[in-house]
């Protein structure tokens, strides 16, 4: 591998480096596996990246494939920003805002640009990008646009895909294109091109006209659905054609992102957020049905269960003390409101204060920032959970943001609820319930056997309940490498076989972030899993989800 690191750093502006520190470092991600790449570069600018790709696609035709995987901030739990051939740090060099419309609130980054960056030169200007994750302080926009991430305020903004206009991107062969809605007419200007582009417009509009009742297979009823490829919104009825909603959740397996332009929202950082307690799920999914039939969405519309709260009290007792007294309701709501104006802001609350009330054994409702800090650390208490470190064991990233209908989730909470008691796990749960999301990390100790069989019992069980629902297995996650032997189980043999062709349509030779979603088998990943899961290199926020 030294002679193509030093092929590389003789024709690239960025660093390349081969050290063991290096090499150990991008060994691991969020994720439970761990797998060292080859290599290390650092690109300076785009040039770099496809000259990288260039090389690597030539290498590949004479026979030899060395994967590239680009990496954000590495925060990703499915083990996506892991590869073995040569890893693409983005966050070094490629960091900058290009453009900010401070009219239009219209931005563009590079890929590698740190999202809670962004987010405070936005606010400066009094906008935000809605769809950021929990995440946001330590992980990049391109990690967040190739993942298509969402957040807390989901629920009312939707994914990361509504926010990305067009990006920049390097394909396998090293060519470079820019995506962005095209009309017909353009469309079939883009069919004629005699580059790596043109054969990707023709074969992809064949790959979609011929399969049109395949793809439609692939709908799912729910606020998200990151698993697999989004063929859906590609080609409209009136002809225009559109790679950004494809590209956007690809995870690095179909192109390489470098720059994107993104749409904004106008900020109100003054907000009505509420909490309410529930002594049943039954009331408590009455409560979130109405508010989401509401016209008026909220903002944030979570939950927590009794669970969380009983286990957060147990390791850190002082943390809910005088805010959140024992006994604990069954479930609490968070619920917030963020209207620009005053009045409208009001006129909501009071309505969802109204539903609300029908059902909650309690209410609390806050507009002054010191009071929701309260409220805000009793959401967040799951930090206490995810960071947890003891003889049980850690909590696991093996079956996060999975997605049902959200009139399924009664049956999708008690659902777990009983496969926890099946399986000996003491169960809690949290999630952005108002999208039909929970978060859920059994405590395991991947190092025993025992666990590792059991880890993947969960995971088995807890998707067929999600599928059985109409769900998704990965509806605010993505697939990754975890998620990649469950998917032909969601969406039939026939959808997967298309992943499959759409995937040698951008990649011929298997260059790009092989084995994220597609080619990984459980036994892959059993072979990947490491003794030492830890969030160690994201330490320097307090992890939360
Ligand atoms: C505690 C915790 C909480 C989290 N909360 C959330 C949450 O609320 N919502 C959510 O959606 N996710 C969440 N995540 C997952 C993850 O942090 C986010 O998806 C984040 O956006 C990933 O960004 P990153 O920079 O770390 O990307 P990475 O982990 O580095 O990469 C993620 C994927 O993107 C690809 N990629 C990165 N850069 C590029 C590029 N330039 N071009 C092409 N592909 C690229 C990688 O190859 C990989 O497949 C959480 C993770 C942790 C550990």
């Amino acid at each position: 591998m030294s002679k193509i690191a030093h092929y590389l750093q003789e024709h690239l502006v960025g660093e390349v480096m081969t050290s063991t520190d290096a090499r150990r470092y991008f060994a691991t991600d969020a994720s439970i596996m761990a797998l060292p790449p080859a290599l290390v570069v650092y690109p300076r600018n785009e040039n770099d990246v496809r000259k990288t790709a260039r090389f690597t696609w030539q290498l590949a035709e004479r026979g030899r494939v060395i994967p590239i995987t680009a990496r954000g901030a590495g925060s990703d739990q499915t083990g996506a920003s892991l590869g073995n051939g040569i890893m693409l740090v983005f966050p070094a060099h490629l960091n900058r805002v290009l453009e900010l419309d401070t009219k239009s609130g219209n931005v563009v980054v590079e890929a590698g640009i740190n999202y809670g960056k962004l987010q405070q030169t936005l606010q400066t200007h009094g906008r935000f990008l809605p769809p950021y994750p929990a995440s946001l302080e330590y992980s990049t926009v391109g990690g967040a646009i190739a993942n298509n991430a969402s957040g807390e305020k989901s629920v009312k903004y939707g994914d990361t895909r509504r926010y990305v206009q067009s990006v920049r991107a390097v394909l396998s062969n090293g060519e470079v294109i820019e995506t962005g809605r095209v009309s017909k007419r353009e469309f079939n200007k883009k069919l004629g091109l005699a580059t790596f582009e043109g054969e990707l417009y023709r074969a992809i509009d064949t790959l979609l006209e011929e399969n049109r009742e395949v793809v439609n297979t692939m709908y799912r009823d729910i606020s998200k659905n990151n698993a697999g490829y989004n063929l859906l919104d590609i080609k409209r009825r009136d002809g225009s054609f559109d790679l950004t909603p494809l590209l956007v959740g690809s995870q690095g397996t179909l192109a390489i992102i470098t720059e994107a332009t993104l749409t904004t929202e106008p900020l109100n950082p003054q907000t009505t957020l509420m909490m309410a307690g529930f002594n049943d799920l039954q009331s408590a999914e009455l409560a979130i049905l109405e508010l989401r039939r509401d016209h008026d969405q909220p903002s944030l519309l979570e939950m927590i269960d009794s669970n969380v709260l009983a286990q957060v009290a147990e390791l850190n007792p002082n943390l809910l003390k005088g805010i959140m007294p024992a006994p604990y309701p069954a479930v609490v709501l968070f619920v917030e409101f963020d209207a620009l104006s005053d009045r409208q802001q009001k006129k909501e609350a009071r309505k969802a204060a109204k539903i609300i009330e029908k059902y909650a054994s309690s209410l609390q409702v806050e507009t002054e920032p010191d009071l929701q800090t309260q409220l805000v650390k009793v959401r967040q208490a799951t930090g206490t959970l995810l960071t947890r470190s003891d003889q049980a064991g850690r909590a696991l990233p093996i079956v996060d943001g999975a997605m049902v209908p959200i009139e399924r989730l009664r049956e999708y909470i008690e659902g777990t609820y009983k496969l926890c008691t099946k399986l000996g796990i003491k169960p809690a749960l949290w999630g952005r319930i108002g999208e039909g999301n929970l978060q859920f990390q059994p405590v395991l100790n991947i190092s025993q056997v025992g666990d590792r069989q059991k880890a993947f019992r969960i995971m088995d069980e807890y998707y067929n309940l999600v599928i059985s629902l109409g769900g998704s297995i990965s509806g605010e996650r993505n697939d990754g490498r975890l998620r990649a032997p469950y998917l032909e189980r969601q969406y039939g043999s026939d959808a997967h076989a298309l992943f499959i062709r759409l995937k040698q349509i951008f990649d011929p030779y298997n260059i790009m972030n092989p084995g994220v979603k597609l080619g990984t088998t459980q036994e892959d990943i059993i072979g990947l899993i490491r003794s030492d899961f830890s969030l160690g290199h994201i330490y320097n926020h307090l992890p939360r989800s």
